[in-house]
């Protein structure tokens, strides 16, 4: 890892932020150029993001806070 990149602790501890674009420009592309270079991350992204568009598309609205946890969790696991 060279220095100025940031880790993939900081892009999965970042991607709901990430996806839900809440964060400033400059993080926002430090995570984008991570994820361009690390399958890893580029992966999780992914399947966070998708299962958002599934959860949009659903219409679901139960447990947000829950479902994170979950999604959360998983990631965790890998
Ligand atoms: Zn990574």
């Amino acid at each position: 890892m060279t220095e100025s990149w940031i880790s993939c602790e900081e892009v999965v501890e970042s991607l709901f932020e990430y996806l839900d674009r809440e964060l400033d420009n400059h993080t926002s592309v430090e995570i984008e150029r991570h994820l361009e270079r690390c399958h890893d991350c580029f992966s999780r992204a992914e399947f966070e993001r998708r299962l958002r568009e599934r959860i949009a598309d659903s219409g679901q609205q139960q447990a947000p806070e829950q479902l994170r946890r979950r999604i959360r969790d998983m990631l965790e696991r890998f």
